[in-house]
């Protein structure tokens, strides 16, 4: 099993102001920075598990495992444990987006394997803080919790009576197939090498232009769908919200258009005009790349994150420009006050202005 990166979907492809380090941040000393895009050794495998999970724009995946074809083939399934003994890679694969999900689409409890971990290792503090987030996420809206086992609890529900038919039948699901196959490449030994160098070919351009939303939250949506709307919305802190946020744009915005046209997933939009900021908090995976492009620093996260979106996305203008066309070349651009002239035009004249005062004091000089 081996780690794959598709550099198209990565922010740091799209900018080079990108500030995310989330996948470096999940796999530390295994994906590293290389010439401003993540790198990892080539044959590295199951060990980077966790930046797959933590990537916000679905940009990691391992190969043979998909975290899309895992998710409907556990509910088919009647196994309610999440084990790397079992049915994942490592439980870090999944996202917080993953685990809601799992948790709402689930009528019995699901049970996420920790005894498998080593106590103390940096990828169970991972998976803990995911499990963290998406039950208190969870708990503003349903009863609904993942819970976690101890070592005996495990080794009960792998010899359980009742578990053992349901457990073959997932495991002989057509597209689990690859699962036993996976299980035995876990165990490969990884291959030294170079880090990779990633480049950004002009097929890969093409690509980055897209507007692409990660399959993890659509099913974060279609799940929620089927969930029961509560009677009230609670609004959490955004600092406890990692996968999505709600915005705000301030008057320092001059409509450079940068953080629309840039934003991965198009939450953020506008109108043909370019006279508007729209934005669908539903589709923000809070890679915070809007902010990092923004120069006058004038998009900003909202302090708390409103559950009553993941119930009822709205679009929201996060603000609105008057657009009017140049009186000196007719291009439509953004009026704030004062003559009718765009900014180009406006600084072409300035420098018209500068040469033309040079020359006269030039003319000047010698007439004297
Ligand atoms: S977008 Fe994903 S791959 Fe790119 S830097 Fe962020 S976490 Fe890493
Ligand atoms: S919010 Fe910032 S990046 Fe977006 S249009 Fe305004 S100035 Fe440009
Ligand atoms: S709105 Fe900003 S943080 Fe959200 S997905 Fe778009 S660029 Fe990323």
């Amino acid at each position: 099993m081996k780690l794959h990166f598709d550099v198209a979907l990565c922010v740091r492809a799209k900018s080079k102001f990108s500030t995310c380090t989330k996948c470096m941040d999940a796999a530390k000393g295994i994906v590293e920075l290389q010439e401003n895009l993540p790198s990892f050794k080539a044959g590295t495998g199951i060990e980077a598990a966790a930046c797959v999970g933590a990537c916000p724009t679905e940009a990691f995946s391992l190969s043979d495992f998909s975290t899309t074809e895992f998710f409907f083939n556990f509910l088919d399934s009647k196994v309610r444990l999440i084990s790397p003994k079992l049915n994942v890679p490592c439980i870090s694969v999944l996202s917080v987006e993953h685990l809601i999900s799992l948790a709402l689409a689930s009528e019995e409890p699901v049970v996420l394997d920790l005894a498998s971990y080593e106590e103390g290792s940096s990828v169970l503090e991972i998976i803990r803080q995911r499990i963290e987030e998406a039950n208190f996420i969870l708990s503003a809206f349903s009863d609904k919790r993942l819970e976690t086992n101890s070592d005996e609890e495990t080794s009960i529900a792998s010899n359980d009576q009742e578990s053992a038919p349901s457990r073959r039948e997932f495991l002989s699901n057509a597209s689990l197939k690859g699962a036993l196959k996976h299980k035995k490449a876990f165990d490969e030994a990884v291959e030294e090498g170079e880090l990779q160098v990633f480049e950004i070919a002009d097929d890969v351009i093409a690509k980055i232009k897209d507007k692409h939303l990660p399959n993890k939250r659509k099913i974060l949506f279609t799940t929620l769908k089927h969930a029961g709307v509560p009677d009230t919305f609670e609004v959490l802190p955004e600092e406890e919200v990692s996968f999505t946020s709600q915005k705000f744009v301030d008057e320092g915005c001059t409509n450079c258009q940068i953080c629309y046209r840039i934003c991965p997933t198009g939450a953020l939009s506008t109108d043909k005009k370019f006279s508007l900021i729209h934005f669908d908090a539903m589709l923000c995976v809070k890679c915070h790349l809007c902010h990092d492009v923004c120069e006058p620093d004038a998009i900003h996260l909202q302090p708390g994150y409103e559950i009553k979106e993941f119930f009822e996305p709205t679009q929201r203008t996060l603000a609105a420009f008057e657009i009017k066309r140049c009186h000196e070349c007719g291009n439509p651009f953004t009026y704030t006050g004062g003559e009718q002239v765009c900014p180009r035009c406006m600084l072409e004249e300035e420098e018209a202005m500068i040469l033309h005062e040079n020359a006269k004091k030039r003319r000047e000089g010698r007439e004297e």
